[in-house]
């Protein structure tokens, strides 16, 4: 559901937009007019900013190569929805234990869907550029091995909005591990996200989509509140589903990894294309993780 404020901006885009220009210019009236209110200036720059804004989106979605301007996503909500484990992925005592829910899908009517990013092997700038510049949101699960080769693109990503979450300090399949170790892994990335980025990720991904219990014991025990799996993945070339009807549902997450052309055929922006070029075609925004969690 759409604010009246968020309804006024998109009628003012749709007319700011429509008109050839010129029309919106109001020619001031004479000189002593008592109704020279602000109010009006006011809306008047209010267009103007829109007017701005959607000419940045046209431009930029047209610099980056897409077949259409993204859409925006609706304001998040007021209440946040609740989130429960999938039928299927809970562990032994997993309500008992309060541990925290697994889920592939954000309950929504809203056509919004979630984009995750994995792992941060390719560190590209165009890929902070293009993202920046196309106001696209994401969220990231990093693990340390890759990241620590260049902890500043990722503090680039987190200054830019996006949030970092926890993906293990090394990537391994953690249920070969005992739950001293799983604990070492993730409450281990705990502490190195606090430490390079200042705050401690309420989010985590088990390595493969693959955990069992102590997996979230050991994650509950150092502050994970959500762990977010994956509903769709997109490649550069392809996209991958966890359903049968291969289809995009409102609130899906989707999977995608920082990878580039040693892993691909094709670069960053290249996937983010694919993503967005049928996204949109759907009619599908992008929304925040975080805004719904
Ligand atoms: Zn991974």
């Amino acid at each position: 559901m759409r604010t009246g404020l968020a309804v006024l901006a998109l009628a003012t885009i749709a007319s700011a937009c429509g008109e050839g220009g010129g029309g919106d210019k109001v020619e001031p009236a004479g000189g002593q007019q008592p109704y020279q209110a602000p109010p009006a200036r006011a809306l008047d720059s209010y267009a103007t900013k829109l007017r701005a804004a959607h000419a940045a989106s046209v431009a930029a979605a047209k610099r980056w190569g897409l077949k259409k301007v993204p859409l925006t996503a609706p304001e998040p909500p007021e209440k946040k929805p609740e989130i429960t484990t999938r039928d299927g992925f809970e562990v032994d005592g997993h309500r008992r234990l309060g541990l925290p829910p697994v889920f592939t899908t954000v309950p929504t009517k809203e056509k919004i869907l979630f984009l995750t990013i994995d792992d941060g092997e390719e560190k590209d700038p165009a890929f902070l550029r293009m993202m920046s510049e196309l106001k696209i949101p994401y969220s990231a699960f990093l693990s340390d091995y890759l990241v620590k080769e260049d902890y500043g693109y990722f503090k680039k990503m987190r200054d830019g909005g996006v949030g970092l979450h926890n993906h293990t300090l090394h990537h391994p399949y953690l249920p070969a591990l005992s739950r001293a170790r799983q604990t070492r892994e993730i409450c281990g990335m705990q502490k190195v996200i606090e430490k390079h980025y200042g705050e401690r990720p309420a989010l985590f991904r088990p390595p493969y989509g693959n955990y069992d219990k102590n997996t979230l014991r050991a994650a509950k025990s150092c502050g994970i509140t959500h762990v977010p799996l994956w509903n769709e993945e997109v490649f550069v070339d392809r996209w991958e589903y966890r359903e049968w009807d291969r289809s995009l549902h409102p609130g899906d997450i989707v999977l995608t990894h920082f990878r580039g052309r040693d892993d691909w055929k094709g670069t960053m922006p290249d996937m983010i294309r694919r993503f967005l070029d049928r996204v949109t075609a759907e009619g599908y925004a992008v929304a925040r993780l975080e805004d719904y969690l």
